[in-house]
């Protein structure tokens, strides 16, 4: 089997995770694992429900992006474009699938990303809309925390962050955004 990515050469069979059959390319250190093989060794994994804090472990990764996870590739085994799901960190990947085969190709390094934020075992889920839609929403957020942290400083944000945390879980929070709102426009129609 050809590598989609580099083209230049052969994949070999490898393995991931201890147990899970895979072909490698030795150029461009991709990933192709097999739609069969992957359900196989997913059925012997136990399964793990996700939460929100997968975003701020993601943040935290440190990850180089392979310079191939740009670059859209055909299935190795039966020539479909792949499709991709974006995986959110500081610095984003997309991990690649086949529509036809469900084949799912990951490129240098994207593996253990997944693993250590544990979503190895949930690939396909990855590609629902429900999924981007949290992914889209996630990002939105961080971005909006990012701009926060710009104009208050880390210390003041985090404060604003504790308080926005803790109106979010309280029945009346919004009389406690009332009330901030109120402060900061009278003190801006004073000063
Ligand atoms: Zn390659
Ligand atoms: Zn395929």
């Amino acid at each position: 089997m050809q590598c989609p990515k580099c083209k230049s050469s052969q994949l070999q069979c490898s393995t991931l995770s201890s147990d899970l059959g895979v072909e490698s390319c030795h150029e461009c250190k991709g990933t192709w694992i097999p739609a069969e093989n992957y359900a196989d060794w997913q059925s012997r994994q136990s399964p793990r429900s996700h939460d929100r804090n997968y975003v701020m472990e993601a943040l935290s990764v440190n990850f180089v992006q392979s310079p191939y996870d740009t670059r859209g590739a055909l299935c190795p085994e039966c020539s479909r474009y792949l499709s991709r799901a974006k995986v959110l960190l500081d610095n984003s990947f997309y991990v690649e699938r086949c529509p036809n085969c469900q084949g799912i190709w990951c490129d240098h390094g994207e593996w253990d990303i997944l693993e250590t934020l544990g979503l190895h075992t949930t690939i396909n889920q990855l590609f629902s809309a429900e999924w981007q839609t949290q992914v889209r929403q996630l990002q939105q957020m961080s971005k909006e925390r990012q701009a926060t942290i710009e104009k208050l400083g880390s210390e003041l944000a985090e404060l604003v962050f504790t308080v926005g945390e803790k109106l979010k879980d309280h029945p009346n929070g919004d009389f406690g955004v009332a009330y901030l709102m109120r402060q900061v426009s009278e003190s801006n129609s004073l000063g």
